[in-house]
């Protein structure tokens, strides 16, 4: 199917991009054959890691693959949970770690430039520095933009502010041929043919290698206030959700979690979250450019929740326990990804959380399993896990894997199912990748994922880009 990289061709890529940045020797690549799923697949490994300097060297890579067909697998921070950057058929790892410029920060505009290999967390800090934000955040800041373009990116504050898509203005993409193209532009409006830069965000590095984008800004929100509110049970946290909205309040976050998971981070990072009351609670930050309206609001979802349920409700009005609770619920992840075998992202339309949750507990008693979920109530973004535990008495219990195996993999695509059902989708945010393709039909119809793969043909007609992606 592609052809394998001979010596000759590892030679040209060092004249391309350097010798020092292409990489051949076992130990060098190890660290570019996974990224942060946690179940990886064993044998897939680049034959060449290049790291290109300039998107003139990532197209002249490019046309060296095409005219060879070896197949290149763009990577950005490796901190994708579907497998996207594992490069399947070996070929070349393209890292874009070594593009990693802030361009330019257009104040008038409120748009920033960006080479791919930036990371969200470096971006943060220059952009503070200079008085502006970024709103989405997904959770991981070792993120690079490429990767979160390629992924489409969502995170916590997508309730009020968006995904990655609303903030990409244009973008620089190197096609499967060495094309240069640059869709978008500093613009608000575009409605001037298809649109390209759209076809490109969330394509997972099939379609083409993003080398710059052109990213909206924002003046930075002053005040912010994060609450925990205890429930006893999931229906109760989650049915107050539209009761908030209702009150014309949109929150900048709006989670809920489990004290089961919230207890183990806790244990993990030895910090202490707001309440330990009840089963379930929901995590909701207001920002507000006046504090008056913080207050406001703080009181206004206080009585909501206070009226429908809720223990109690906590706010951290401090920066420091505003950090320790964002903390807990950043690393919840961290803390059990041991026993995990998949996180799920599923994503259904708000109203449908409940009976989602419904279902998830059902399916975890059916299959005697425990499945942790949590987040983000406010945008129906469900992080269901797949666990080789119990949990009991306050602690995770191994269990073996193979043992519950076929319980899992049932549990996985009858979520999968309800999801669909409900007018949801299988990835809300973290792509579809290697280990979601084969339940696309799932969650598409026959006849888009058709055109899909048509697209896919019209741009990368030997299927050079990161195959093995999606489809
Ligand atoms: C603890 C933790 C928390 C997380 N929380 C969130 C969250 O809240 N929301 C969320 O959305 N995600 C979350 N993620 C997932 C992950 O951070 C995102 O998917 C992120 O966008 C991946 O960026 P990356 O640079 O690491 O991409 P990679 O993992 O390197 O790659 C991801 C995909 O993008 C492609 N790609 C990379 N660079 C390019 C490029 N330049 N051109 C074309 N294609 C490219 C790759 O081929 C791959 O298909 C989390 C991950 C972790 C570990």
């Amino acid at each position: 199917m592609f052809n394998r990289i001979k010596e000759e061709i590892i030679k040209k890529l060092m004249v391309i991009a350097g010798e020092n940045n292409v990489l051949a020797c076992q130990e060098e690549i190890g660290v570019y054959t996974y990224d942060e799923y946690v179940n990886q697949l064993p044998g897939c490994a680049p034959e060449v890691v290049v790291r290109p300097g300039s998107t003139e060297e990532v197209s002249a890579i490019l046309k060296l693959a095409a005219e060879n067909k070896i197949p290149v697998t763009p990577r950005g921070g490796g901190t994708g949970l579907a497998g996207g950057c594992v490069p399947v058929y070996g070929g070349i790892v393209l890292s874009l770690q070594r593009m990693n410029r802030f361009v330019e920060l257009d104040r008038h505009n409120q748009m920033a430039v960006v080479e791919a290999g930036l990371t969200l967390g470096e971006f943060i800090q220059d952009l503070e520095r200079e008085g502006f934000y970024f709103p989405p955040h997904p959770g991981d800041e070792g993120a690079m933009f490429g990767g979160m373009i390629a992924t489409n990116a969502g995170g916590s504050r997508a309730v009020k502010y968006g995904v990655i898509r609303n903030y990409i203005r244009g973008l620089e993409v190197v096609l499967a041929d060495g094309q240069v193209i640059r869709p978008g532009g500093k613009l608000i409006k575009n409605s001037t043919g298809y649109n390209l830069l759209n076809l490109f965000i969330g394509s997972e590095g099939t379609l083409g290698i993003i080398t710059q984008a052109i990213v909206q800004v924002m003046s930075r929100p002053t005040f912010l206030r994060t609450m925990v509110i205890p429930f006893n049970s999931i229906e109760q946290a989650i049915d107050n959700v539209p009761l908030i909205f209702e009150k014309g309040i949109v929150p900048m976050a709006l989670e809920f979690v489990g004290l089961d998971v919230i207890n183990l981070t806790e244990r993990y990072l030895n910090l202490n979250w707001p309440s330990h009351q009840g089963e379930v609670h929901l995590m909701v930050i207001v920002d507000s450019p006046s504090e008056d309206d913080l207050s406001r609001m703080t009181d206004q979802i206080a009585d909501v929740v206070l009226e429908n349920g809720a223990i109690d409700v906590f706010v951290a009005d401090t920066k420091t326990k505003q950090d320790e609770v964002l903390k807990i619920r950043s690393e919840i992840y961290e803390a059990i990804k041991k026993e995990t075998i998949d996180i799920l992202d599923i994503c259904v339309p708000r109203s449908e959380i409940p009976g989602h949750m419904r279902k998830v507990q059902e399916v975890a008693q059916k299959y005697g399993l425990w499945l942790p979920a949590f987040g983000h109530a406010g945008d129906g973004n469900i992080h269901t896990h797949l666990m080789k535990a119990k949990y009991k008495n306050g602690q995770m219990i191994p269990i073996n894997y193979e043992e519950i195996k076929d319980k899992v993999e049932a549990a996985r695509q009858e979520l999968f199912r309800d999801a669909a059902n409900r007018g949801g989708v299988i990835s809300g945010e973290h792509g579809i990748g290697l280990y979601k393709k084969n339940y696309l039909p799932l969650s598409l119809e026959a006849g888009q994922i058709e055109l899909m793969k048509k697209i896919k043909q019209a741009l990368d007609p030997q299927g050079i880009l990161n195959p093995g992606k999606i489809f």
